[in-house]
């Protein structure tokens, strides 16, 4: 089968990989139908930085239908729609005996610790695989992972009804807009550096465009102040930014970025800050998936373009010199 492989940092490669002839004990294999392409892949392309293992099948935001099952896994059938959890947890240490599978000890992702959906088919641990609604559209599907990611950040900064403030329009932010849509009558504010980008959205989502510097005034007003700022960029210019001029408030980070921030936390005290830091999912899968199903329609927009997989290698390219453009890339691997 094809695979699109990482062997290296900068090393991205369409391969042709055996298959074996049928999933292991406890796992499913998946006829990939889409996956999409996630800011961390490209991060993990540039800087190697999570790469446990070479060559690794690149890929952990994946929809598909059930091709086979293996021994000893029960309540599936082959043909089922469904969708993969990226959280490759271990089951055993004490946070995923406290039901956190999101900081297990010895977390890895799918796609790095294990083979990911960039590929015609991917054998997974019952546990990581969900079940879709037979009507269910496979390209939307593809988005729960990020889906899950952007509600677990919204749930982490402990939103009220007051405005949120969202900072990046990639398809975290997006995603973000979205749910905080769907789910409440809270204002949104949006903003991203590609006007184009952050407009597009704002009018899918409701939201108001605005700039970070802006904060610092919405965050003044009397009757409904922004208190809630979600960073999806992790922009250490950005962050510091908001740092200095948000007063009472919460500041979320679920962006990946690189360097650190100089910040003296007398200003935490003083302006009363609460900085939280949002990693993956923890309980929010099923919510993603009930989501999409349900408000399909709203995510079809989200979706740019689809490309092939041997379209890959070039795509990452791409967006690492700014040249893709709308919110989300799928790859179309098996539309059927
Ligand atoms: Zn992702
Ligand atoms: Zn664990």
């Amino acid at each position: 089968m094809h695979a699109v492989r990482l062997h290296d940092a900068r090393d991205l490669r369409l391969d042709t990989v055996d298959l074996s002839s049928a999933p292991q004990a406890g796992e499913i294999r998946l006829r990939v139908a889409f996956a999409g392409i996630c800011g961390s892949d490209i991060h993990n392309f540039k800087t190697g930085r999570w790469l446990s293992r070479k060559p690794s099948t690149a890929g952990h935001e994946f929809s598909g239908i059930v091709e086979a099952i293996g021994p000893g896994v029960t309540g599936f059938e082959t043909r089922e729609k469904v969708v993969a959890d990226s959280r490759d947890y271990c089951g055993q240490c004490a946070k995923c005996r406290m039901g956190k599978h999101h900081v297990c000890e010895n977390l890895g992702f799918v796609g790095e610790s294990r083979d990911g959906g960039f590929a015609e088919f991917v054998d997974l641990p019952v546990r990581l695989v969900f079940k879709c609604e037979p009507s269910a559209p496979l390209d939307v599907m593809a988005l729960a992972e990020p889906l899950a990611v952007a509600l677990h950040a919204l749930a982490k900064i402990r939103l009220d009804d007051g405005p949120v403030f969202i900072i990046g329009c990639g398809s975290i932010g997006a995603l973000s807009a979205m749910a905080s849509m769907l789910t409440s009558d809270r204002k949104i504010f949006l903003c991203d550096q590609n006007l184009a980008r952050v407009n597009y959205v704002a009018d899918l989502c409701g939201a108001r465009v605005a700039s970070v510097a802006d904060i610092q005034s919405l965050s003044k007003k009397p009757d409904t102040p922004v208190a809630h700022v979600l960073d999806t960029t992790g922009n250490v210019a950005v962050i510091q930014s908001v740092l200095k001029t948000l007063t009472h408030g919460t500041l979320g980070f679920v962006g990946i970025g690189s360097g650190s921030i100089d910040f003296d936390p007398v200003q935490a005290v003083e302006r009363e800050l609460s900085i939280v830091g949002c990693h993956a999912f923890a309980d929010e899968f099923p919510q993603a998936i009930y989501l999409l199903q349900k408000y399909s329609p709203r995510f079809q927009p989200l979706i740019a373009h689809r490309i092939k997989l041997d379209e890959v290698p070039m795509e990452f390219e791409k967006i690492i010199n700014g040249q893709a453009t709308g919110v989300k890339t799928l790859i179309e691997i098996d539309a059927n």
